[in-house]
């Protein structure tokens, strides 16, 4: 998800004057009340532009909007300031800067310019595809469709910063990069599960990576196909940093998370050890971290189990050697363990695959994915919950679904008879403030108005 999209875009408003036009208002001196408004609030550079400003239509604007009606004192009539026009663009996949403003009609020498002006602020290489880019310009002339002078340009790199760069009056590139101050606060969700987990949650208003991280809490403990049931509830408190104007702009660590299953309520508390790590612990201070997750997907169904069965291509009667989860075209696949990718790519009735070694023991495989996921290459590591794949149905498959192995010295065994080995229990001073954290935690929480 990208973080911008909580600002819900807006049209743009008039723009930050340019020094010059400063300067031809403070000539002509008397400056009607009308006037005056019009470019008083514009006049504080930085954070008091709205953020919502940046994200807005493509369109050209007509410049002729942003131009008040001529006033008039004592029969003369006065200059009016020539209006700031912005026109703002994305950045293509594969684009540069340079070839956005040249696009734009930018002449190279000042392209270049400007750009040689951020460089020290921000990384022109890295500005990702769809970024929003606002081009400004100062009109030449006071007529329809006058001729348009660049003045700079700036966008935002991140929630809380913007970078801007513009011209000067003796025609130097300046940049400057603002940052707005990030409030850390605390939100809580709950629910009830109608779909899955996921689609519940971030119907309910969880951001993704909150989702996701507690699916990736609760897999070892929770079987997501067998053991969730429409009617079920979940809790959700996290950390977040919010914007002044209260956007969302980055979330933190999952503090709690809680399924109701059947009724029965499992709560996992976040909990940093003294010596710096960390991890989830249910109310008695037992981690419930596995070698290996059971299901390394969410909201999928078990469609087939491991064994012998007919097989619905071939048509006689094969050893099923993995299982089988129906889920959505595109539904992601997570690593089940820590581990090292040792094959990602087309192999044969598995369609595009990948297997993960896991330990000298115990390796995982997924079949029939739609698409590997970016970085998920032979050699690389990956971490338990890490996203490898996207269902889908190549090879040989009837419909999207994943084919899950769990291979034990290299024979594929049934994923739900493993007997998984446990994470560690907390004792002693560890567990004391475990529980008290717990506490607190417990207490935050049913303070905290949903
Ligand atoms: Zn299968």
């Amino acid at each position: 998800m990208s973080l911008n999209e909580s600002s819900p875009a807006a049209p743009s408003g008039p723009r930050l004057p340019t020094l010059p036009a400063l300067l031809a208002v403070a000539l002509i001196g008397s400056v009607t009340w009308a006037f005056g408004l019009w470019i008083g609030p514009e006049l504080v550079p930085g954070p008091k532009v709205p953020e919502r400003a940046f994200i807005d239509h493509e369109a050209e604007i007509d410049p002729l909007r942003t131009v008040l009606a001529l006033s008039v004192s004592d029969g003369v009539s006065e200059r009016r300031p020539l209006p700031a026009v912005d026109r703002t663009v994305k950045m293509g996949r594969g684009d540069t800067l340079m070839e956005l403003l040249l696009r734009a009609g930018i002449n190279r020498r000042d392209a270049y310019n400007a750009i040689e002006a951020m460089r020290k602020l921000h990384n022109p290489r890295d500005l990702m595809p769809g970024m929003p880019v606002t081009l400004a310009y100062q009109a030449l002339a006071d007529v329809p469709n006058p001729p348009l002078s660049f003045r700079g340009f700036r966008f935002k790199p991140s929630v809380e910063k913007t970078v801007t760069v513009s011209r000067s009056w003796d025609n130097r590139f300046e940049g400057s990069l603002s940052k707005t101050q990030l409030i850390h606060s605390q939100a809580k969700a709950k629910g009830v599960i109608n779909s899955s987990v996921y689609v519940d949650a971030v119907k309910a208003g969880v951001p993704v990576n909150v989702v996701v991280e507690m699916i990736r809490a609760f897999s070892f403990e929770v079987d997501f196909q067998r053991e969730i049931h429409p009617g079920d509830g979940f809790e959700v408190f996290y950390d977040r940093l919010m914007t002044p104007d209260g956007h969302l702009a980055k979330t933190g660590d999952v503090i709690f998370g809680a399924l109701i299953l059947k009724g029965k309520r499992y709560a996992l508390y976040h909990h940093r050890m003294k010596d710096g790590t960390e991890d989830y612990f249910n109310g008695k201070g037992e981690s419930v971290r596995k070698a290996l997750m059971r299901t390394p997907i969410d909201g999928a169904r078990l469609s087939s189990r491991f064994g012998r069965r007919r097989h619905p291509i071939l048509g006689y009667n094969k050893m099923h050697k993995g299982i089988d989860f129906a889920a959505p075209r595109g539904t992601r696949i997570m690593a089940a363990g820590n581990g090292v990718v040792v094959a990602a790519g087309r192999n044969g009735g598995y369609g595009l695959y990948v297997r993960i070694r896991h330990n000298t023991t115990y390796a995982t495989a997924y079949a029939h994915m739609r698409a590997i996921a970016k970085g998920i290459r032979r050699g690389h590591r990956v971490r338990q919950g890490q996203t490898i794949g996207y269902v889908g149905s190549t090879g040989r498959s009837t419909g999207p679904h994943l084919h899950y192995e769990v291979l034990r010295n290299n024979r594929q065994v049934n994923p739900l008879g493993l007997k998984l080995p446990t994470g560690r229990t907390l004792k002693g001073a560890e567990l004391k403030r475990f529980l008290a954290a717990k506490t607190e935690i417990d207490g935050a929480f049913a303070r905290l108005t949903d």
